[in-house]
């Protein structure tokens, strides 16, 4: 029987009911296309586009051993997910964390391609990650579990198909090994021709300048314009920034030069409040150093309910998705919350902010600063060239600005949120593609 294309979107998978006192499992997978779905109906895309777009193209997995220090060897699954590629090669981090699954690898994919189309970058979706915690194995073993994960997805990255960047438990060395691996599956001749098989690499090995900042940068660009327009003077802000890696790290310090101040943070070991204002500097530094901001001295450790509500101007969630709920959002007391996490923030949590009156900058927009720079770094490798600083700083700056300027301007014409609105401009430019190119054969 010949196969047909629905023209509908698939019905949910129905999903059993949580057990007593337990919390129902999030569809992280299921809200992103929630809101795919809504933008879909307010800018009248056609039912076979959201079709298309409801699944990933390829959903890749990889089991591969590791000797691990002590000798013993350890099986290790990993993931790539390719979500689409209309625009351009798959793009997306690498996660190394516990609670990686296949399901958030898809939602986290398929917001690649939203957040790729929305900047207008010539790039499409992709996310991998493998389902382990970095903190709990030595660097040694770090280095052998990245290299033989490369090696595990072999063709199916490369720097015209899917291009890697870092993510959460990864980084720039992660990156500088995933490159070597790749130069040398490749061999000899084509070695040098490669280098853009990852993004996010250290500087002296092919990386840009302003890779490192790009997202919290991103982020900033985004505040300093929603500051603007509601007449906010971000000189003398409060800010609580839940996680204290690249990317709270960095929109910290940025915002700092602004004169904003932090004045709690969290991660995966606890919280802490200064009402004097962290050094986000100092911080950084520490975090840098011991993996965590655990045994900082200059704060008074808290707990997670309070850290949700403490009085402050600005919330920045930059560790995981499904962070806010209907109770943190209740106990927040902020003027906005600028994601520069991916899908920090629920459904029903979002839906309490705004009936609050709190404002949303959506992750789609919010954090697109480091796939914009990310795709700097692919031209620079491209065209064997180095960019200064001051140029990728420039370029970014207005490549945020303007996305941020179409996304308001979504909004207000078409009565939605901000999120519903930066899906929509992506939405509206994969949906010209296709209409253009229809569907092969
Ligand atoms: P990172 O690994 O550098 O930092 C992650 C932070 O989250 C750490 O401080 C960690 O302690 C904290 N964390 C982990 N589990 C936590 C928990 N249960 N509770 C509280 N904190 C916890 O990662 P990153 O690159 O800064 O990524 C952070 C978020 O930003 C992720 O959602 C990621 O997808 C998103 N993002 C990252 C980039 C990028 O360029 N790195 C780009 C766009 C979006």
């Amino acid at each position: 029987m010949e196969e047909q294309l629905s023209t509908k979107p698939a019905a949910p998978p129905v999903s059993a009911p949580p057990a007593p006192g337990q919390k129902p499992k999030y569809e992280f997978f299921k809200v992103v296309q929630g809101y795919l779905d809504e933008a879909a109906r307010l800018i009248e895309v056609p039912d076979y586009i959201t079709t298309i777009l409801s699944q990933p193209k390829n959903e890749i997995i990889v089991n591969f051993p590791v000797r691990m220090d002590d000798g013993s060897i350890r099986l290790f699954k990993g993931y790539r997910i390719q979500h689409n590629n209309l625009l351009g090669p798959f793009k997306g981090g690498i996660r190394y964390h516990e609670t990686v699954t296949l399901d958030d690898l898809k939602a986290l994919a398929a917001m690649m391609t939203w957040k790729c189309a929305l900047m207008n970058l010539p790039l499409g979706g992709g996310k991998g990650g493998i389902k382990f915690n970095p903190n709990a194995v030595s660097r040694a073993e770090l280095q052998r579990i990245t290299r033989r994960f490369f090696h595990a997805l072999g063709a199916n990255i490369g720097p015209e198909t899917d291009i890697p960047a870092p993510d959460v438990g990864t980084d720039a060395k992660t990156m500088a090994w995933a490159m070597d691996t790749y130069m040398n599956t490749v061999g000899q001749l084509f070695k040098q021709a490669v280098k853009g098989v990852v993004t996010g690499k250290p500087v002296a090995s092919g990386g840009t300048h302003g890779r490192e900042k790009a997202t919290g940068q991103g982020v900033v660009h985004c505040i300093t314009e929603w500051a603007e327009e509601h007449d906010v003077n971000l000189g003398g802000a409060t800010l609580l920034v839940q996680g204290f890696g690249n990317v709270g790290s960095n929109t910290a310090v940025l915002l700092s030069k602004l004169g904003a101040s932090t004045i709690a943070v969290g991660d995966h070991t606890g919280y802490l409040y200064n009402p004097e204002g962290f050094n986000p500097h100092k911080l950084q530094d520490y975090v840098r150093k011991h993996r965590s901001i655990a045994g900082y001295p200059a704060g008074k450790p808290i707990s997670r309910e309070e850290f949700f509500r403490l009085k402050a101007d600005i919330f920045i969630p930059a560790a995981l998705e499904n962070q806010v709920g209907p109770e943190e959002a209740s106990s927040l007391q902020v003027r906005l919350v600028a994601e520069g996490a991916n899908g920090p923030c629920a459904p029903e949590g979002e839906r309490v902010l705004l009936e609050r009156g709190i404002d949303i900058l959506p992750d789609v927009l919010a954090n697109s600063g480091g796939v914009t720079v990310s795709y700097y770094e692919w031209v620079q490798n491209k065209r064997s060239e180095t960019w200064t600083l001051e140029e990728v700083d420039a370029r970014l700056e207005k490549a945020m600005k303007r996305a941020y300027r179409e996304v308001a301007e979504m909004a207000r014409q078409k009565k939605c949120t901000l999120r519903i609105a930066a899906y929509a401009v992506a939405l509206q430019r994969l949906a010209a593609v296709y209409g253009e190119r229809e569907i092969f054969p």
